[in-house]
C-alpha cells in the first residue's frame, strides 16, 4: 500500500513479544496537520501521496497498511530509578515496517493509537500539545546531527481527550529503524526468560548489528548512548524523563515528552516539572545514561559474560568525555589543540552559568560579539569581557569562517513550542508549524522573516512548565 515494501519481521520473533492488534479507530475524519517529506524519503514514499485521504486515515489508524499485521510491542522498564514492570506498548503500535530500496529497515509506528493489552488503565491516546512538540522535536535534532526517531506525519483526530482538562487528540506517526528499548529486555530478564533475552538480543543484533559479537553489541550501544548524551549537552538539550523505558537500543533519541532546549545556560537545569528531585537535570544526564547501561547490562547479565558487559560499561566515560570536548571544541573554533583549552571552554561555561546568558545565541553569536553579547551575561559581563578577550587571542591563528555551521540559531525552545501550539489550539492556525518545522529543518541558516523565532523567550512565555502529562 502507497507503494511501501512491507516487511514483518518483529513478528518473527513469535508468541509473548508482542500482540497483534488493530488501532482503535478514531470517530471523526481525521485531519493530516502537516506529514514531512523529507521523513517520507526515507521509506520511499511519494510525498504526492499526503493529499490522498487514506494517507491521513492510515496514519491516524481508521485503516491498516495492507500487507502488515499490525502489533504492539511489550517492555518494562526503571522510572526514575525504581523498578516499575511492564509500562509499554501502552498507545503505541507498529503498523508497519520497511526496507528500502538502500535496504534499509525503519518501523513505522503510531503514537496515540489507542489502548493494547500493555496500556494499564490509561486510554493510549496522546493530545495534540506534546504530539505538536514530538513533531516538531524529532525534525529539529536530525538536523543538528542528533541520532532519532523521526516524525512522518501528524494528524488530528477530532476526539477529545481527558487529562487535566479536555483536550484535542492527535496521533503522530514515527520512523525508527527499531524502536525496542532498554526496557524491552529488561521485561524479559526480571519475568525469568533468558531465552526470550536471548532470542530478542540475537534479532536485533541481526537486523541493526550484523556481523557483531555479544561483546562488540553491547560495546556499540555504550558508544552509541555516550556519543548521543554528549550531543544533547553540546546543544542543551534536556531529555526529561531517561527511564529505561526511553532509552532506545540504537542509541537514538526516543520519547519527546517534557524535553527542553536551554534558554539561559544553567547546568542544573530541569525540564519536566514533575521531576523535583532533578534526577534528569541537564547535569546528571550523563550519569543516568551511564546508569540506564548498567541496568541494560544487568537485563543481559544471564546471557552475556559479566567481563564483557564491564568492559562494555567502563568505556562509556572515555566515549562520553571525548565526544562532548570534540563538539565543544568545535562551537569554540579550536582546531589545534593547546593545554589551556579545556580551562577556556570550562570559564566561558562557568561565566554563562553565572550570568545565565542564553545557550544558544551565546555560541551562535561568538564571531561576531559585541556589546550586545557581553549583555546576555548579566552579572558575569566583566567575567565574559575578559573570557572574550582571552578566546579572540588563543583563535587568532584559527579559521572561525565556519562557525555558523555549527552553532545552530534555531532550536526548539519551550516558548516557540508553545507558540506554535496555541495558534493550532485556539485558532486552527497551521502556519506557525510549518514554519517553524522549516526553521528547525536548517537551524544553521538565517531565515530573516523568522528571526523572532531564535529569541530567547519574550517575558509572558518565560518559565513554561512542561509535566509528563501528554
Ligand atoms: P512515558 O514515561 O511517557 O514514556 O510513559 C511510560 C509508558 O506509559 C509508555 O511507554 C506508554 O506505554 C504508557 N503510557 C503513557 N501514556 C499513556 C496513555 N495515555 N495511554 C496508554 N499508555 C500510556
Ligand atoms: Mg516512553
Amino acid at each position: 500500500m502507497f507503494g511501501l515494501n512491507l516487511e514483518n519481521h518483529f513478528a518473527k520473533l513469535g508468541d509473548g513479544f508482542f500482540t497483534q492488534q488493530s488501532a482503535e479507530k478514531v470517530a471523526v475524519r481525521p485531519q493530516l496537520l502537516h506529514a514531512n517529506a523529507s521523513a517520507a524519503s526515507l521509506i520511499d514514499l511519494d510525498p504526492a501521496i499526503f493529499a490522498d485521504p487514506r494517507f491521513a486515515a492510515a496514519m491516524a489508524g481508521n485503516i491498516p497498511l495492507e500487507g502488515f499485521a499490525p502489533l504492539a510491542t511489550v517492555y518494562s522498564g526503571h522510572q526514575f530509578g525504581v523498578w516499575a514492570g511492564q509500562l509499554g506498548d501502552g498507545r503505541a503500535l507498529l503498523i508497519g515496517q520497511v526496507r528500502n530500496a538502500r535496504g534499509e529497515l525503519w518501523d513505522i509506528q503510531l503514537k496515540g493509537a489507542g489502548r493494547t493489552p500493555y496500556s494499564r488503565s490509561a486510554d493510549g491516546r496522546a493530545v495534540l500539545r506534546s504530539s505538536i512538540r514530538e513533531y516538531l522535536c524529532g525534525e529539529a535534532m536530525h538536523a543538528l546531527g542528533i541520532p532519532t526517531s523521526r516524525a512522518l506525519s501528524l494528524v488530528a483526530t477530532g476526539e477529545t481527550v481527558m487529562r487535566e482538562a479536555p483536550e484535542p487528540g492527535a496521533v503522530i506517526a514515527r520512523l525508527a529503524p527499531s524502536h525496542v528499548r532498554f526496557g524491552h529486555f529488561e521485561h524479559f530478564h526480571y519475568a525469568g526468560k533468558a531465552e526470550m533475552v536471548r532470542a530478542l538480543l540475537d534479532h536485533v543484533i541481526a537486523a541493526h548489528f550484523p556481523g557483531l559479537s555479544d561483546a562488540e553489541f553491547f560495546g556499540e550501544v555504550v558508544r552509541r548512548t555516550a556519543v548521543m548524551v554528549a550531543q544533547w549537552q553540546a546543544v542543551g538539550f534536556a531529555h526529561g524523563v531517561m527511564n529505561t523505558d526511553n532509552m532506545s537500543i540504537l542509541g537514538l533519541t526516543l520519547d519527546y515528552g517534557p524535553f527542553g532546549f536551554m534558554d539561559g545556560y544553567d547546568p542544573h537545569f530541569i525540564c519536566n516539572h514533575t521531576d523535583s528531585q532533578g534526577r534528569y537535570s541537564v547535569i546528571n544526564q550523563p550519569g543516568v545514561a551511564h546508569w540506564n547501561l548498567r541496568a541494560l547490562a544487568a537485563a543481559l547479565s544471564r546471557v552475556v559474560p559479566a567481563e564483557a558487559l564491564v568492559a562494555g560499561l567502563n568505556n562509556f566515560e572515555h566515549y562520553f568525555a571525548t565526544q562532548y570536548r570534540l563538539l565543544l571544541r568545535a562551537k569554540l573554533g579550536l582546531v589545534r589543540e593547546d593545554e589551556g583549552d579545556d580551562a577556556l571552554i570550562g570559564a566561558l561555561l562557568a561565566a554563562m552559568a553565572q550570568g545565565r546568558a542564553d545557550y544558544t545565541l551565546t555560541f551562535r553569536e561568538l564571531s561576531r560579539a559585541s556589546d550586545a553579547w557581553l549583555d546576555r551575561f548579566g552579572p558575569a559581563r566583566s567575567a565574559a569581557e575578559s573570557w572574550l578577550a582571552q578566546w579572540r587571542d588563543r583563535t587568532r591563528d584559527e579559521d572561525l569562517s565556519g562557525l555558523d555551521r555549527v552553532n545552530p540559531k534555531y532550536v526548539l525552545r519551550n516558548w516557540v513550542a508553545e507558540t506554535v501550539i496555541r495558534a493550532a489550539e485556539d485558532h486552527g492556525d497551521l502556519a506557525p508549524l510549518g514554519r517553524v518545522f522549516r526553521l528547525l529543518q536548517n537551524p544553521y541558516d538565517e531565515h530573516a522573516d523568522d528571526e523572532a523565532f531564535a529569541a530567547p523567550p519574550p517575558p509572558e512565555l518565560c518559565g513554561l512548565e512542561v509535566s509528563c502529562s501528554s
